[in-house]
């Protein structure tokens, strides 16, 4: 669940720069999830070979642990926004991060067999940790010129009969995201009708109903300097999609869409 609309205006970006870089260059800390290097080893096979993938599993399962560290403010895209927030669940309990951090191993899987080089965002789901934050999770991949980035979420709406899947895209915004609008937006069509082609709906309770929004509040969209999109896989508070989302075979599901749209997008 990504949470609408929380902006605070950038006050004393360069203050928060050396802030961000001690606390990441500091000691490996038992509580913090550090990134660890990529798969690339290069020599790949496969359609998908000599390509960067970029997944996000968004949040962390030990976020609520730890309400100081991601209530911490950083640098969202001319804005600042909370480090991190904990993420929704299913009314049974089963936690949106893990929902998340099991689809994205079950695309990482799928692409590695495909040849990509796959790069996570996070390499744990554990209550003992927190993050990365958001900028960070905004600027990974930017270095090394990953050729996409898709972030995996699961919503959390108490509308009534709320159900279905949409696909989040960054808006045409200077400085920000002017660069990679137009290929994200062609990279939320793909991933929009590969979903579609595996059985799943768009959802019927955001913006236009066609399964699309359009946003310029979010800093792992903001940050990235590749086409990035952030997919809502399906409202974990609906009976039938928390059904789905709390299945192997329905994140499978999620997982094979997902790499479809990303072979579709790369050609
Ligand atoms: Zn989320």
């Amino acid at each position: 669940m990504i949470p609408r609309r929380y902006a605070v205006r950038l006050a004393a970006g360069a203050a928060w720069a050396v802030a961000v870089t001690t606390v990441l260059a500091g000691p490996a800390s038992a509580t913090h999830d550090f990134r660890m290097p990529s798969t690339g080893d290069g020599g790949r096979r496969g359609p998908l070979a000599g390509r960067t993938i970029e997944i996000d599993a968004g949040h962390q399962l030990g976020d609520h642990n730890f309400p100081r560290e991601i209530a911490r403010l950083v640098p969202a895209g001319g804005f600042k926004k909370p480090c991190n927030t904990t993420g929704t669940a299913t009314n049974g309990g089963y936690p949106e991060a893990t929902f998340n951090w099991h689809v994205a191993r079950l695309l990482r899987s799928r692409l590695l067999a495909l040849g990509a080089d796959v790069r996570m965002t996070r390499h744990s789901n554990r209550q003992d940790r927190w993050g990365p934050c958001v900028n960070v999770r905004g600027r990974d991949g930017n270095r090394i010129h990953a050729d996409l980035k898709i972030s995996i979420h699961g919503d959390g709406s108490y509308v009534a009969g709320a159900h279905g899947f949409h696909v989040i895209a960054p808006t045409n915004r200077r400085p920000w995201t002017h660069d990679i609008f137009r290929s994200s937006r062609r990279l939320a069509l793909d991933t929009r009708a590969a979903l579609r082609r595996v059985g799943l709906h768009v959802a019927n309770y955001i913006a236009g109903g066609d399964g699309l929004d359009f946003r310029s509040d979010l800093a792992t969209i903001n940050l990235s300097n590749m086409p990035t999109v952030m997919v809502e896989c399906g409202n974990m508070r609906n009976a039938r999609d928390a059904k789905r989302m709390t299945s192997r075979s329905g994140r499978a599901r999620y997982a094979r869409g997902l790499a479809h749209a990303v072979r579709h997008f790369l050609g």
